[in-house]
């Protein structure tokens, strides 16, 4: 904080509200007296109703701030719609721009090409009408300028999917747009705003018509979100539509042969959808304040008649008579539709995606079986025997018929398992509870295979190469949406969370990578030597997690391994990687404990069920049941077409130490292809297919955790801001020159330092020289200059700025 002048306005730390702007009133060796002023309101929603009187006049120990000393702010009361842009560029200046432009109804700012996208917690409709569209499609798109155009607009959404279609219809470059953000940051809503815009672009450069969307296959594209989001989506705490699964769009584009003297028009021409990790625990069951998946309670809240369609055995039902479903403790309303709303609608758009008549049934037979599962119950069947019967004979008798497999060998299949040996084939009697346990594992199979298989049908049904009737193309252009889970630290985290803040690592990585190689672009376009541009990169954390002997293959090794557990995944992990820095392990933590240094921060988790989440597979015998079934989406549509692998692998595992002994969940059954591997595949093909774009991010935040419009939390947002990387990106494009002016800025702002009468220079960069060389001379490090003139911005090196404010304020 050396050298700061008093009167200056500066951030100061504060435990429960990050940053807050003061002025230095005093300032000593080591204390420093500040004013801060009444926050009143802003802070309210932060302290609880104490409001900022604790530090009306207070003093800091300068020792509490040497982190930010350096680079002290002078506080920056404009609002930029650029962060770049600002003067001093660090977490407190980033936090109170995106808080003071959502107070004033600005939820989108950029950095760099980066675009911060606040949830407002309420529809700022203006944002989005048709002119908004169309001037960005405009100005963006059709529109030739020599300045970047995005300086003509304010920072949106639509300049995303406006420069992305650009960068297709024009430069020919396939595109992709990649959201991110923790949960309830606005992911889904911003890619249906980015989506919907791009559907209205194909119009071309033309007024506002206020026409729907000009082709069928358009309408469905835009249509299948709601089926996906009944099928995918749930309340949760921390979103009332909180998506439960990764969704990567492909958007296709056919190229219109352009008219001589015009600009290229692409036609959205179809869609192709993949998904990722469906959360398939909340199939079978959710915590009280949370819910299960939309459509059972769409179904389940539809009139009577609308229930006995789909089968007999609801009519007259409730939620509550469902165990996987229970009693409703919330009012259900998403988009303001109630479920029976919701679930007419879904019908309509079901069929618009073909899913009608006998194939409508179907789906929904296996929909319902779910439910019907969950009412299942075994009992011991008592004697010497560990055999268990079902004891809901009528519920079992109703999943039989839904599911077309004869009651017998459903009732066998949940209460016997097949063990294998090299010679021969047993069957072992299992007790209730693991009865129980299959049947729910069957639950979720059934759930996550219609899910598939509804993604599949969407998929054929919009499609470019089935459904574009543009003349026989094949080769179509692409913009590719990602909205998929932000990284996860939960006071426990378990597998699932494993899973996601992997996936967050894989894109960061990306991220890093395209930010570090947009700067190196900024750089040459100035024409300044690039070599002291360094940043961290997360090859390490992904190396223990994905590497030869990390953390993916000891696990799937604790899989396949007969008496394979956590405990002994966790010890090996540790004891393997020992060399990683990035691994946290030590002797106070429990057995199953170990923690993970992500590039967000440091994550705990606990072991406990990991080698069971990571099998996750059906045993044979219940797998054997599904493909008996004449549910086609059951029978045929395996989620891992795995069955003859699956007896491969349990032939070769030795017999169990004792020929009845009953089997674990079904261990020794498994295939090699553990949750994790399937994961990491579709990962690794994500990642491939990502890297033939050019990828734009957006960067979800959630300004608050009570769904309050307009309001922003410090310290939640900016923990966001790190982990969306925002600090980390504007750290690689600051690390050698912190700081930069445009060249008019800085002659204007710093001309008075000029020795009076000295002579106008025209040429900018020489005029600067002559500005600046006098004040900064003596301040170069290791023979570099302070500051570098570029070819429209001045760039300064750290400290130098400040130097130059401060000799500034003695004139
Ligand atoms: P999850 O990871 O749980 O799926 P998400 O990031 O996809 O979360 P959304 O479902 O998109 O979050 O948004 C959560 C809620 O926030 C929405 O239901 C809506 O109420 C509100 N919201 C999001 N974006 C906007 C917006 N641009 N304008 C107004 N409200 C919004
Ligand atoms: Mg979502």
């Amino acid at each position: 904080m050396s050298g700061e002048k008093t009167g200056a306005e500066v951030f100061i730390k504060d435990k429960e509200l990050a940053w807050i702007p003061a002025r230095l009133l005093d300032m000593t060796a080591d204390k420093a007296t500040v004013s801060v002023p009444s926050y009143g309101d802003e802070l309210d929603i932060e302290m609880g109703g104490r409001g900022a009187s604790k530090w009306a006049d207070a003093t800091v120990n300068l020792k509490d701030y040497a982190e930010f000393g350096k680079q002290l702010p002078l506080q920056n009361n404009k609002i930029l719609d650029d962060m770049v842009d600002l003067p001093y560029l660090h977490e407190a200046a980033i936090l109170f721009n995106v808080k003071a432009r959502l107070k004033d109804a600005l939820p989108y700012t950029r950095t760099g090409d980066i675009v911060i996208a606040v949830n407002p917690y309420t529809w700022l409709t203006h944002l989005y009408a048709e002119d908004q569209q169309l001037l960005y499609a405009n100005r963006l798109v059709w529109e030739k300028h020599d300045q970047d155009p995005r300086k003509l607009v304010p920072p949106h959404v639509y300049e995303v999917s406006a420069l992305c279609y650009r960068g297709l219809a024009v430069d020919g470059r396939n595109q992709s747009i990649l959201v991110s953000g923790e949960s309830g940051a606005g992911k889904t809503e911003t890619v249906k705003i980015a989506m919907n815009h791009m559907a209205s672009l194909q119009r071309g450069p033309v007024k506002a018509t206020g026409e729907a969307y000009s082709s069928p296959v358009v309408k469905r594209i835009v249509d299948s979100n709601p089926i996906l989001e009944a099928f995918g989506n749930a309340k949760t705490r921390r979103n009332d539509n909180s998506s439960r699964f990764g969704k990567y769009i492909n958007l296709q584009f056919a190229r219109q042969a352009p008219q001589p003297g015009e600009v290229d028009i692409c036609n959205l021409a179809g869609s192709k959808c993949n998904v990722y990790l469906l959360e398939k625990t909340r199939i079978v069951g959710h915590d009280e304040v949370e819910g299960a998946y939309h459509i059972f309670y769409q179904i389940l809240n539809s009139p009577d008649d609308i229930k006995a369609g789909l089968n007999p055995c609801l009519k007259g039902s409730k939620c509550e008579d469902y165990k996987y479903v229970g009693k409703l403790n919330f009012v259900r309303k998403i988009d303001g539709m109630s479920d029976a709303e919701n679930f007419e609608h879904l019908t309509n758009s079901l069929g618009l995606v073909g899913v009608s008549g006998e194939s409508y049934q179907t789906m929904f037979s296996a929909i319902v079986s779910v439910l019907i599962l969950g009412n299942m119950s075994f009992q011991d069947k008592g004697g010497d025997d560990e055999k268990s019967e079902v004891k809901s004979t009528d519920v079992c008798k109703q999943a039989s018929d839904l599911l077309g497999i004869p009651m017998e060998v459903l009732e066998l299949s949940f209460t016997e398992r097949t063990m294998k040996t090299r010679n021969e084939e047993y069957k072992v009697p299992l007790k209730h509870p693991i009865a129980k346990e299959g049947c729910d594992s069957f639950a979720k199979e059934i759930y996550a295979r219609s899910f598939l298989w509804l993604v599949r049908e969407i998929n054929s049904a919009t499609s470019a190469e089935e459904n574009y009737e543009g003349g026989g193309q094949s080769d179509f252009g692409i913009i590719g949406l990602l909205d998929i889970f932000g990284f996860e630290s939960f006071p426990v985290n378990g597998f699932e969370q494993l899973c996601i803040n992997y996936c967050n690592e894989k894109l960061q990585q990306k991220f890093t990578k395209d930010i570090f190689q947009s700067v190196q672009e900024e750089y040459k376009y100035e024409g300044i030597d690039l070599d002291d541009i360094k940043f961290d990169d997360n090859s390490d954390v992904l190396d223990l997690i994905e590497g030869r002997g990390g953390l993916l293959a000891m696990l799937n090794e604790e899989c396949v391994r007969p008496s394979g557990n956590d405990g002994a995944f966790v010890s090996k992990a540790v004891s393997g990687n020992k060399k990683s820095k990035c691994l946290l392990a030590d002797m106070r933590m429990g057995p199953l404990e170990f923690g993970i240094h992500h590039y967000a921060g440091k994550v705990m988790y606990n072991a406990g069920g990991f080698v069971g989440r990571n099998t996750d597979s059906l045993p044979v015998d219940l797998k054997k049941c599904a493909l008996a079934s004449t549910n086609d989406i059951l029978a045929n549509h395996l989620e891992n077409d795995a069955m003859t692998k699956t007896e491969s692998k349990a032939a070769a595992a030795p017999p169990p130490a004792s020929g009845k002994g009953a089997p674990r969940r079904g261990k020794s059954n498994l295939v090699s292809d553990t949750v994790w591997t399937k994961f990491k595949t579709q990962l690794n093909s994500l990642m491939a297919g990502l890297a033939l774009t050019s990828s734009r991010y957006i960067r979800c935040l959630k300004p608050n955790k009570f769904k309050k419009a307009l309001k922003m939390q410090h310290l939640t947002t900016i923990e966001q801001l790190r982990c969306a990387g925002v600090v980390a990106a504007v750290t690689i494009s600051r690390s050698a020159f912190p700081n930069k002016l445009d060249h008019v800025g800085c002659l204007e702002r710093f001309r008075m330092m000029r020795e009076a009468g000295a002579k106008e220079i025209e040429d900018p960069v020489e005029a600067l020289n002559d500005l600046l060389d006098p004040v900064l001379k003596g301040r170069e490090e290791d023979g570099k200059k302070a500051y570098v003139p570029g070819k429209t911005k001045v760039y300064f090196r750290a400290g130098a700025l400040e130097f130059l404010e401060n000799e500034r304020a003695k004139h």
